[in-house]
């Protein structure tokens, strides 16, 4: 099951991962967990990875498309994998389909967690946290139980700088305009399956796990 998840931040990535990976027995793989994992096994292109990161310039793409190859080989990847954060641009995608060929492998689909962009500004805005101990709330979905005040000491509750709307929806704005043409790449391709997002966590999943219930059928 060779699988690519996308979506927005707070679109709950994460949380269908987890529940994919579980279920499927593949791993989840990151591109930030892939470049540490190359620097920590100290391999050719970890190492070129590293010195490129080391005066914080991109990795380029050969050496990034190397890493996958690495990464895809390994033993826990037999029954497949679920890509996440890779591929970032077309490019990419058209190394990543050769790669897999190469392989004797291909995708089976594109995941798309789908939720409208206001609902995303609302989930990702609703963020307070507390300056004394760390402690993190949401006003709708992990509300303190006094209004403005940690529950645990009773600092009152403060907005991070990332969390504020402005801030939020600008970021919301550069992903979309680096995921649509991707998404319209896979779309074209046939491999993309969109999914309503903006459900309950565990519908969400139920709409997912249906559709790659049909791969092992
Ligand atoms: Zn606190």
């Amino acid at each position: 099951m060779n699988l690519i998840l996308m979506g927005l931040p707070g679109a709950g990535k994460g949380t269908q991962a987890e529940k994919i990976v579980e279920k499927y027995d593949i791993p989840h793989i990151s591109t930030g967990d892939m470049f540490r994992l190359a620097i920590k096994e100290g391999t050719e292109l970890g190492k070129e990875a590293k010195s490129y990161m080391d005066k914080g310039e991109l990795v380029p793409d050969e050496v990034t498309i190397g890493i996958v190859r690495e990464r895809l080989s390994k033993p826990d990847c037999q029954k497949g994998f679920l890509l996440d954060g890779f591929p970032r641009t077309i490019a990419q995608a058209e190394a990543l389909e050769n790669l897999l060929k190469d392989m004797d492998e291909s995708l089976d689909y594109v995941l798309h967690i789908d939720v409208p962009q206001d609902q995303l500004v609302e989930r990702l805005t609703g963020r307070r946290i507390c300056p004394t101990c760390g402690a993190t709330y949401h006003v709708a979905f992990n509300p303190p139980k006094e209004e403005g005040k940690c529950d645990n000491d009773g600092s009152e509750l403060i907005q991070r700088e990332d969390d504020q709307p402005e801030t939020v929806r600008k970021r919301l704005e550069v992903n979309v305009e680096q995921t649509q043409p991707l998404l319209d790449f896979y779309q074209d391709k046939g491999y993309l399956v969109s999914f309503e997002g903006d459900k309950d966590i565990n519908e969400v999943f139920k709409d997912i796990d249906q559709k790659l219930g049909d791969l092992n059928s």
